[in-house]
Protein backbone atom coordinates (compact mmCIF):
# COMPACT_ATOMS: atom_id res chain seq x y z
CA UNK A 1 0.00 0.00 0.00
CA UNK A 2 1.09 3.37 -0.89
CA UNK A 3 -1.39 6.12 0.49
CA UNK A 4 0.64 8.20 3.02
CA UNK A 5 -2.36 10.60 3.52
CA UNK A 6 -6.27 10.32 3.21
CA UNK A 7 -7.90 13.97 2.89
CA UNK A 8 -11.49 14.34 3.48
CA UNK A 9 -12.61 18.03 2.88
CA UNK A 10 -15.80 19.18 4.01
CA UNK A 11 -16.17 21.96 1.23
CA UNK A 12 -15.44 22.25 -2.56
CA UNK A 13 -12.83 25.62 -1.75
CA UNK A 14 -11.29 23.31 1.00
CA UNK A 15 -10.97 19.99 -1.68
CA UNK A 16 -9.37 22.68 -4.54
CA UNK A 17 -6.97 24.11 -1.67
CA UNK A 18 -5.79 20.82 -1.20
CA UNK A 19 -5.64 19.95 -5.12
CA UNK A 20 -3.41 23.09 -5.23
CA UNK A 21 -1.30 21.86 -2.37
CA UNK A 22 -0.35 18.57 -3.25
CA UNK A 23 -0.73 18.78 -7.03
CA UNK A 24 -1.22 15.67 -9.48
CA UNK A 25 0.18 13.31 -6.74
CA UNK A 26 -3.69 13.72 -4.79
CA UNK A 27 -5.48 11.23 -6.12
CA UNK A 28 -9.21 12.19 -5.92
CA UNK A 29 -11.21 9.14 -5.22
CA UNK A 30 -15.46 9.52 -5.21
CA UNK A 31 -17.17 6.31 -4.60
CA UNK A 32 -13.94 4.70 -5.61
CA UNK A 33 -15.31 1.35 -7.32
CA UNK A 34 -12.86 2.63 -10.50
CA UNK A 35 -9.85 3.80 -8.17
CA UNK A 36 -9.88 1.47 -5.41
CA UNK A 37 -9.01 -1.46 -7.29
CA UNK A 38 -6.68 -0.27 -9.11
CA UNK A 39 -4.34 0.63 -5.68
CA UNK A 40 -5.23 -2.27 -4.54
CA UNK A 41 -3.75 -4.23 -7.15
CA UNK A 42 -0.80 -1.83 -6.95
CA UNK A 43 -1.27 -0.66 -10.64
CA UNK A 44 -1.80 2.93 -8.96
CA UNK A 45 0.20 4.56 -6.45
CA UNK A 46 -0.44 7.24 -5.20
CA UNK A 47 0.99 8.92 -2.20
CA UNK A 48 -2.26 11.02 -1.19
CA UNK A 49 -5.81 10.35 -1.47
CA UNK A 50 -8.57 13.10 -1.59
CA UNK A 51 -12.26 11.40 -0.91
CA UNK A 52 -15.46 13.33 -1.96
CA UNK A 53 -17.89 12.15 0.29
CA UNK A 54 -17.89 14.63 2.30
CA UNK A 55 -17.43 18.03 -0.14
CA UNK A 56 -21.08 18.73 -0.42
CA UNK A 57 -21.38 17.38 -4.33
CA UNK A 58 -23.65 14.76 -4.10
CA UNK A 59 -27.08 16.86 -4.49
CA UNK A 60 -29.74 16.31 -7.33
CA UNK A 61 -31.80 19.08 -8.53
CA UNK A 62 -34.14 20.39 -10.73
CA UNK A 63 -33.86 23.98 -11.55
CA UNK A 64 -34.96 26.40 -14.82
CA UNK A 65 -35.71 22.94 -16.41
CA UNK A 66 -32.51 21.51 -16.05
CA UNK A 67 -31.63 18.48 -13.72
CA UNK A 68 -28.04 19.19 -12.31
CA UNK A 69 -26.25 16.36 -10.46
CA UNK A 70 -23.45 16.69 -8.03
CA UNK A 71 -20.24 14.73 -9.24
CA UNK A 72 -20.27 12.79 -6.04
CA UNK A 73 -24.11 11.96 -6.28
CA UNK A 74 -24.23 8.01 -6.79
CA UNK A 75 -25.74 5.83 -9.72
CA UNK A 76 -28.40 4.59 -6.88
CA UNK A 77 -29.56 8.20 -6.33
CA UNK A 78 -29.59 9.47 -10.47
CA UNK A 79 -31.50 5.83 -10.30
CA UNK A 80 -34.64 7.30 -7.87
CA UNK A 81 -34.73 10.63 -9.61
CA UNK A 82 -37.73 11.14 -11.93
CA UNK A 83 -37.10 13.84 -13.86
CA UNK A 84 -35.10 11.94 -16.43
CA UNK A 85 -36.02 8.58 -17.49
CA UNK A 86 -33.22 7.66 -19.63
CA UNK A 87 -30.95 8.03 -16.90
CA UNK A 88 -32.66 6.20 -14.40
CA UNK A 89 -32.97 3.58 -17.11
CA UNK A 90 -28.93 4.12 -17.85
CA UNK A 91 -28.26 3.83 -13.97
CA UNK A 92 -30.27 0.62 -14.02
CA UNK A 93 -28.01 -1.09 -16.52
CA UNK A 94 -25.25 0.06 -15.04
CA UNK A 95 -23.34 -2.68 -12.42
CA UNK A 96 -24.91 -4.02 -9.58
CA UNK A 97 -26.80 -2.70 -6.33
CA UNK A 98 -23.69 -2.93 -4.45
CA UNK A 99 -21.29 -0.81 -6.84
CA UNK A 100 -24.07 1.67 -7.40
CA UNK A 101 -24.29 2.37 -3.89
CA UNK A 102 -21.11 3.50 -3.66
CA UNK A 103 -19.79 4.52 -8.02
CA UNK A 104 -20.77 8.34 -8.48
CA UNK A 105 -21.89 9.75 -11.71
CA UNK A 106 -18.74 12.03 -11.91
CA UNK A 107 -16.89 9.00 -11.88
CA UNK A 108 -18.46 7.36 -14.46
CA UNK A 109 -17.10 9.27 -17.03
CA UNK A 110 -13.71 8.90 -16.12
CA UNK A 111 -14.62 5.28 -15.98
CA UNK A 112 -12.06 3.34 -18.44
CA UNK A 113 -12.91 1.76 -21.64
CA UNK A 114 -15.76 -0.07 -22.76
CA UNK A 115 -16.38 2.94 -20.55
CA UNK A 116 -19.53 4.46 -18.35
CA UNK A 117 -22.39 3.48 -19.50
CA UNK A 118 -24.73 6.60 -17.69
CA UNK A 119 -21.98 8.74 -19.85
CA UNK A 120 -23.44 7.91 -23.08
CA UNK A 121 -26.83 8.83 -21.90
CA UNK A 122 -25.50 11.92 -20.70
CA UNK A 123 -23.91 12.54 -24.39
CA UNK A 124 -27.48 11.68 -25.95
CA UNK A 125 -28.83 14.31 -23.36
CA UNK A 126 -26.10 17.38 -24.29
CA UNK A 127 -24.92 17.30 -21.03
CA UNK A 128 -22.96 20.21 -19.64
CA UNK A 129 -20.02 19.26 -17.34
CA UNK A 130 -18.59 22.35 -14.80
CA UNK A 131 -15.18 21.66 -13.79
CA UNK A 132 -13.74 24.08 -10.64
CA UNK A 133 -10.14 25.05 -9.86
CA UNK A 134 -8.40 27.79 -8.17
CA UNK A 135 -8.91 30.02 -11.54
CA UNK A 136 -12.42 29.57 -10.72
CA UNK A 137 -15.47 27.65 -12.46
CA UNK A 138 -15.54 26.72 -16.28
CA UNK A 139 -18.84 25.16 -18.23
CA UNK A 140 -18.78 23.07 -21.13
CA UNK A 141 -20.37 21.05 -23.36
CA UNK A 142 -19.64 16.93 -22.08
CA UNK A 143 -19.13 16.26 -25.97
CA UNK A 144 -15.79 18.57 -25.58
CA UNK A 145 -15.02 17.02 -22.25
CA UNK A 146 -13.48 14.04 -23.93
CA UNK A 147 -10.07 14.52 -25.47
CA UNK A 148 -8.74 10.93 -25.89
CA UNK A 149 -8.31 7.17 -24.48
CA UNK A 150 -8.19 8.27 -20.61
CA UNK A 151 -7.73 11.61 -21.45
CA UNK A 152 -10.34 14.95 -20.84
CA UNK A 153 -10.07 19.03 -20.33
CA UNK A 154 -9.84 18.53 -16.53
CA UNK A 155 -6.48 20.24 -15.60
CA UNK A 156 -4.28 18.56 -12.55
CA UNK A 157 -5.40 20.77 -10.42
CA UNK A 158 -9.56 20.86 -11.36
CA UNK A 159 -12.02 18.88 -9.84
CA UNK A 160 -15.79 17.67 -11.91
CA UNK A 161 -18.14 19.43 -9.73
CA UNK A 162 -21.68 19.49 -11.45
CA UNK A 163 -22.90 17.96 -14.70
CA UNK A 164 -26.00 19.74 -16.04
CA UNK A 165 -29.11 17.80 -17.60
CA UNK A 166 -31.37 19.85 -20.15
CA UNK A 167 -35.18 18.35 -19.31
CA UNK A 168 -36.85 17.56 -22.23
CA UNK A 169 -40.16 15.50 -23.03
CA UNK A 170 -38.24 14.50 -26.86
CA UNK A 171 -38.78 10.35 -27.06
CA UNK A 172 -35.44 8.91 -26.24
CA UNK A 173 -34.05 4.88 -25.63
CA UNK A 174 -31.58 3.79 -24.03
CA UNK A 175 -30.10 0.15 -24.80
CA UNK A 176 -26.97 -1.91 -23.61
CA UNK A 177 -26.08 -4.99 -25.01
CA UNK A 178 -23.66 -6.94 -23.22
CA UNK A 179 -22.96 -10.71 -22.96
CA UNK A 180 -25.17 -11.10 -19.84
CA UNK A 181 -28.57 -9.62 -19.45
CA UNK A 182 -27.73 -7.37 -16.05
CA UNK A 183 -24.38 -6.54 -14.13
CA UNK A 184 -22.00 -6.63 -17.11
CA UNK A 185 -19.67 -4.89 -19.25
CA UNK A 186 -21.25 -3.65 -22.79
CA UNK A 187 -20.59 -5.29 -25.79
CA UNK A 188 -22.30 -1.53 -26.85
CA UNK A 189 -23.99 0.57 -25.77
CA UNK A 190 -26.64 3.12 -27.41
CA UNK A 191 -28.66 5.85 -26.19
CA UNK A 192 -30.55 7.71 -29.06
CA UNK A 193 -32.70 11.30 -28.47
CA UNK A 194 -34.83 12.57 -31.11
CA UNK A 195 -36.60 15.71 -31.89
CA UNK A 196 -39.61 15.48 -33.90
CA UNK A 197 -41.41 17.98 -35.80
CA UNK A 198 -44.53 16.39 -36.83
CA UNK A 199 -43.54 13.12 -38.85
CA UNK A 200 -40.07 15.02 -39.87
CA UNK A 201 -36.72 13.82 -37.25
CA UNK A 202 -35.95 17.74 -36.40
CA UNK A 203 -32.90 17.16 -34.43
CA UNK A 204 -30.76 14.14 -33.37
CA UNK A 205 -28.47 12.36 -30.89
CA UNK A 206 -26.97 8.81 -31.47
CA UNK A 207 -24.35 8.03 -28.62
CA UNK A 208 -22.38 5.25 -28.56
CA UNK A 209 -20.47 3.99 -25.90
CA UNK A 210 -17.52 0.73 -25.55
CA UNK A 211 -16.70 1.57 -29.23
CA UNK A 212 -14.54 4.28 -29.32
CA UNK A 213 -11.96 5.73 -27.01
CA UNK A 214 -14.76 7.40 -24.85
CA UNK A 215 -18.32 8.16 -25.10
CA UNK A 216 -18.87 9.15 -28.88
CA UNK A 217 -21.38 10.59 -31.38
CA UNK A 218 -22.32 9.27 -34.53
CA UNK A 219 -22.80 11.89 -36.32
CA UNK A 220 -22.87 10.68 -39.57
CA UNK A 221 -25.49 8.77 -38.44
CA UNK A 222 -27.26 11.56 -36.91
CA UNK A 223 -26.88 14.25 -40.00
CA UNK A 224 -28.72 11.15 -42.22
CA UNK A 225 -31.72 10.64 -39.91
CA UNK A 226 -32.36 14.69 -39.72
CA UNK A 227 -35.19 15.67 -42.47
CA UNK A 228 -36.25 12.56 -42.27
CA UNK A 229 -39.90 10.43 -41.37
CA UNK A 230 -37.30 7.38 -40.74
CA UNK A 231 -38.15 5.13 -43.56
CA UNK A 232 -36.42 1.63 -43.45
CA UNK A 233 -33.93 2.69 -46.15
CA UNK A 234 -32.87 5.65 -43.90
CA UNK A 235 -32.88 3.61 -40.45
CA UNK A 236 -30.27 0.77 -42.48
CA UNK A 237 -28.25 3.39 -43.78
CA UNK A 238 -27.30 5.61 -40.88
CA UNK A 239 -26.86 2.15 -38.89
CA UNK A 240 -24.43 1.29 -41.35
CA UNK A 241 -22.70 4.81 -40.90
CA UNK A 242 -22.87 4.39 -37.19
CA UNK A 243 -21.27 0.84 -37.51
CA UNK A 244 -18.44 2.47 -39.85
CA UNK A 245 -17.85 5.62 -38.42
CA UNK A 246 -16.89 3.86 -34.64
CA UNK A 247 -13.87 3.03 -33.48
CA UNK A 248 -14.39 -0.20 -31.73
CA UNK A 249 -11.62 -2.88 -30.08
CA UNK A 250 -11.22 -5.82 -29.28
CA UNK A 251 -10.87 -7.09 -25.67
CA UNK A 252 -12.03 -9.42 -23.28
CA UNK A 253 -15.21 -8.87 -23.87
CA UNK A 254 -15.52 -8.79 -27.49
CA UNK A 255 -13.40 -8.69 -30.63
CA UNK A 256 -13.34 -5.51 -32.73
CA UNK A 257 -15.88 -7.01 -35.67
CA UNK A 258 -18.56 -8.33 -33.36
CA UNK A 259 -18.60 -4.67 -31.50
CA UNK A 260 -18.89 -2.87 -34.87
CA UNK A 261 -21.81 -5.51 -36.56
CA UNK A 262 -23.42 -5.14 -32.73
CA UNK A 263 -23.02 -1.19 -33.25
CA UNK A 264 -25.27 -1.35 -36.20
CA UNK A 265 -27.90 -3.61 -35.22
CA UNK A 266 -28.27 -1.60 -32.08
CA UNK A 267 -28.46 1.30 -33.85
CA UNK A 268 -30.96 0.12 -36.45
CA UNK A 269 -32.93 -1.56 -33.55
CA UNK A 270 -33.25 1.60 -31.86
CA UNK A 271 -34.15 3.93 -34.64
CA UNK A 272 -36.91 1.45 -35.28
CA UNK A 273 -38.18 1.25 -31.93
CA UNK A 274 -37.92 5.46 -31.84
CA UNK A 275 -39.74 5.36 -35.38
CA UNK A 276 -42.44 3.10 -34.29
CA UNK A 277 -43.52 5.05 -31.30
CA UNK A 278 -43.77 8.11 -33.18
CA UNK A 279 -46.09 6.42 -35.39
CA UNK A 280 -48.08 5.31 -32.18
CA UNK A 281 -48.21 8.74 -30.66
CA UNK A 282 -49.99 9.74 -33.75
CA UNK A 283 -46.98 12.27 -34.65
C1 LIG B 1 -17.72 -4.88 -10.48
C2 LIG B 1 -17.85 -3.58 -11.24
C3 LIG B 1 -18.80 -3.48 -12.24
C4 LIG B 1 -18.94 -2.29 -12.94
N1 LIG B 1 -19.89 -2.23 -13.92
C5 LIG B 1 -20.08 -1.07 -14.61
C6 LIG B 1 -21.08 -0.98 -15.62
O1 LIG B 1 -21.83 -1.91 -15.89
N2 LIG B 1 -21.21 0.20 -16.28
C7 LIG B 1 -20.41 1.29 -16.01
O2 LIG B 1 -20.60 2.34 -16.61
N3 LIG B 1 -19.44 1.21 -15.06
C8 LIG B 1 -19.26 0.08 -14.35
N4 LIG B 1 -18.29 0.00 -13.39
C9 LIG B 1 -17.38 1.15 -13.23
C10 LIG B 1 -17.74 2.13 -12.08
O3 LIG B 1 -18.32 1.51 -11.01
C11 LIG B 1 -18.66 3.27 -12.49
O4 LIG B 1 -18.23 3.83 -13.71
C12 LIG B 1 -18.74 4.38 -11.46
O5 LIG B 1 -19.66 5.36 -11.89
C13 LIG B 1 -17.38 5.04 -11.15
O6 LIG B 1 -17.61 6.04 -10.17
P1 LIG B 1 -16.71 6.14 -8.85
O7 LIG B 1 -17.26 7.28 -8.08
O8 LIG B 1 -16.64 4.84 -8.12
O9 LIG B 1 -15.30 6.49 -9.45
P2 LIG B 1 -13.84 6.52 -8.67
O10 LIG B 1 -13.34 5.14 -8.63
O11 LIG B 1 -14.03 7.23 -7.37
O12 LIG B 1 -13.06 7.44 -9.64
C14 LIG B 1 -12.71 7.00 -10.93
C15 LIG B 1 -11.75 8.03 -11.55
O13 LIG B 1 -12.44 9.26 -11.75
C16 LIG B 1 -11.78 10.34 -11.09
N5 LIG B 1 -12.85 11.15 -10.50
C17 LIG B 1 -14.01 10.69 -9.95
N6 LIG B 1 -14.79 11.72 -9.59
C18 LIG B 1 -14.10 12.84 -9.92
C19 LIG B 1 -14.40 14.24 -9.80
N7 LIG B 1 -15.55 14.67 -9.30
N8 LIG B 1 -13.49 15.13 -10.26
C20 LIG B 1 -12.32 14.70 -10.79
N9 LIG B 1 -11.98 13.41 -10.94
C21 LIG B 1 -12.87 12.49 -10.50
C22 LIG B 1 -10.90 9.69 -10.05
O14 LIG B 1 -9.76 10.47 -9.82
C23 LIG B 1 -10.56 8.35 -10.67
O15 LIG B 1 -9.44 8.49 -11.49
C24 LIG B 1 -18.12 -1.18 -12.65
C25 LIG B 1 -17.17 -1.27 -11.64
C26 LIG B 1 -17.03 -2.46 -10.93
C27 LIG B 1 -16.00 -2.55 -9.86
Amino acid sequence: MTVRSYFLPRSLPEAIGLLETHGPELLVMAGGTVAMPLINDGISLPGAVMGLRRAGLDTLEVAGGTLRIGAAATLTQLLAQPAVPMLREAARNTASWSIRNMGTVGGNLFTPPPGGDVAVALLALDAGVTLAGPRGERVLPLADFFTGFLSNQLAADELLVEIQVPIRSDPTLFIKFGRKHANTPAVVTVAMRLEWDGNVVADARIALGAVGPHPIRAREAERLVVGTSLSADTIAVAAAAAAQGCEPFTDAIATEWYRRRMTGLFVSRALEQLAQGAEGEGR
